[in-house]
């Protein structure tokens, strides 16, 4: 019997997710993706310099297992460097550190804190007395449905400085989203899953060439099993017979037939390829309540090196996140490339290119004043206004499970239900998630979701909360 041919529409991460380990299980793929290079958001412009760029650093935690499991399967591990030091910077130039001690999960990373320069004993308090309460409940307190971050913050007695120079500093960076949008079950399973639960979840890790380098052997690594891509070929429609997908209509106006179909692409998306009586269903018409969140970087070449760290994390200023591109990258390269990111950048929506740079320019000279003297040779900025869907409070009720109504028709992206927020960890969860479940229809029972990383020994113990209201006291 043949084996059953699967068609992946999208080839970001969670379309790549899904169709490598279908192809190694023996299914036939045929991966579609409309633009000329896999990789989906996480992507690398040409400039007509020949160089590429990111169009963003996008980064990892060790918590994210299945974006490293799938980095595995890719045959890039290598290529990812990971960090165990966070450096803090403020507007005062500034520095301080977090890295983890000998000491077990969740006080691993509590001398780094109790020693950090960048907050008073009045905050640090009121931040250990959260974390407490993350820690109790593990990572999930009881929390009424439409609450945000800075609704349980506040309820958390935390100071306006812990706020500001802590809890956004590290959730705006990592949810893409204000405080005050956010949803508090998500800000608070940040710190439980990354700082709390395993000593070793906070890890950075990097990529060391250029996002377009990463995920070009998706490509061949889908031609050893079963699979192909086609790029440069978008999918225009569905089309829809006896309550399955027939086919799917290409641009090019040809169409293209399988037995299971997976739509891996943005929620928007979708809705355009959906026939018009399916955009009204419940399960397709709640998608529409998903908003999103815009991303900035700002990419600023320098004459001379000006930062020695290979990334910074700003406490106090418009820029988030400054990557010493070429620490990263390419060490032998003369002067600097410093990546500026910028989240939930809202507010920078409307103003002019030139603006930003000037911006960044002015904060980074406070933040490193060794900058100051050197010269910016070019700069570039790059807007993505979509870049994920807002985690806003209850908006878990709008992601859609990986199964339709439609019986061969599933869905993936870091945008359907997976229990993390917008991150590539999300879009890879939800292409095995959709690959298991053909498999499983296939008869093959494979488990590919990797679990989370264990919660440790001291952190189970700590559990047990009578001993911690105990120590409060
Ligand atoms: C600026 C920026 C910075 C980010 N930083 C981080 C970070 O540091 N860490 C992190 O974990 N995440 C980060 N993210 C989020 C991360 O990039 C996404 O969560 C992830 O890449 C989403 O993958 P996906 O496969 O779900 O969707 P996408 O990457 O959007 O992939 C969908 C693919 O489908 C294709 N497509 C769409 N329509 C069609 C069609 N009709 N036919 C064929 N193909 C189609 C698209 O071209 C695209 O390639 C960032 C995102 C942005 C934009």
């Amino acid at each position: 019997m043949p084996a059953a041919h699967v068609v992946v529409i999208g080839g970001g991460l969670a379309g790549l997710a899904a169709s490598i380990p279908l192809a190694e299980h023996g299914l036939r793929v045929s991966l579609l993706e409309k633009h000329p290079r896999l990789g989906g958001r996480a992507t690398s412009y040409l400039l007509s310099s020949g160089e590429y760029i990111d169009n963003c650093q996008h980064v990892t935690l060790r918590c994210c297992t299945n974006l490293e499991d799938f980095y595995r399967r890719l045959g890039v591990s290598d290529k990812i460097k990971y960090y165990d030091r966070l450096v803090f910077a403020d507007s005062k130039g500034q520095r301080g550190a977090i890295q983890a001690s000998w000491l077990p999960a969740p006080f691993h990373l509590a001398p780094s804190f109790a020693g950090f320069p960048l907050l008073d004993w009045k905050d640090k308090r009121a931040i250990i007395r959260a974390m407490f309460r993350i820690v109790r409940t593990r990572g999930q307190p009881r929390l009424s449905r439409e609450m945000t971050m800075l609704d349980w913050l506040k309820q958390n007695r935390q100071t306006q400085n812990t706020i500001h120079r802590f809890w956004r500093v590290v959730l705006v960076s990592a949810l893409n989203e204000e405080l005050d949008r956010t949803d508090a079950a998500y800000g608070i399973a940040v710190f439980w899953k990354a700082f709390l639960s395993n000593r070793d979840g906070f890890g950075m890790g990097i990529p060391a060439v250029p996002l377009e380098a990463l995920y070009a052997s998706a490509a061949n690594v889908l031609q050893r099993g079963n699979g192909h891509v086609r790029t440069r070929c978008g999918a225009a429609g569905l089309e829809i017979s006896t309550g399955d997908v027939a086919g799917i209509r290409l641009d090019n106006g040809s169409v293209l037939n399988g037995d299971y179909y997976i739509a891996a692409i943005p929620s928007h998306r979708l809705l355009q390829i959906l026939p018009s009586h399916l955009r009204d269903r419940d399960e397709f018409a709640k998608i529409r309540m998903l908003n999103v969140s815009p991303i900035t970087s700002v990419h600023l070449w320098f004459d001379e090196p000006v930062m020695p760290e290979p990334f910074l994390t700003s406490m106090d200023q418009t820029i988030q996140w400054i990557f010493n591109k070429t620490a990263l990258c390419c060490p032998s390269a003369a002067g600097q490339y410093l990546q500026v990111v910028i989240s939930a950048s809202h507010a920078l929506t409307r103003q002019s290119q030139q603006d930003i740079i000037s911006m960044c320019r002015k904060e980074l000279v406070d933040l490193i004043p060794a900058s100051r003297e050197a010269k910016l040779q070019r700069a570039v900025v790059i807007r993505e206004n979509a870049a994920t869907f807002a985690p806003e409070p209850g908006c878990d009720r709008w992601r859609p499970n990986e199964r339709t109504s439609l019986r061969n028709l599933f869905l993936a992206g870091d945008w359907i239900q997976t229990g993390w927020p917008a991150t590539m960890e999300s879009a890879v969860r939800s292409g095995y998630r959709a690959a298991e479940t053909i498999l499983a229809l296939e008869g093959k029972a494979v488990r590919l979701v990797r679990p989370e990383l264990p919660a440790s020994g001291l952190v189970r113990w700590l559990n047990v909360s009578n001993w911690l209201a105990v120590a409060k006291k």
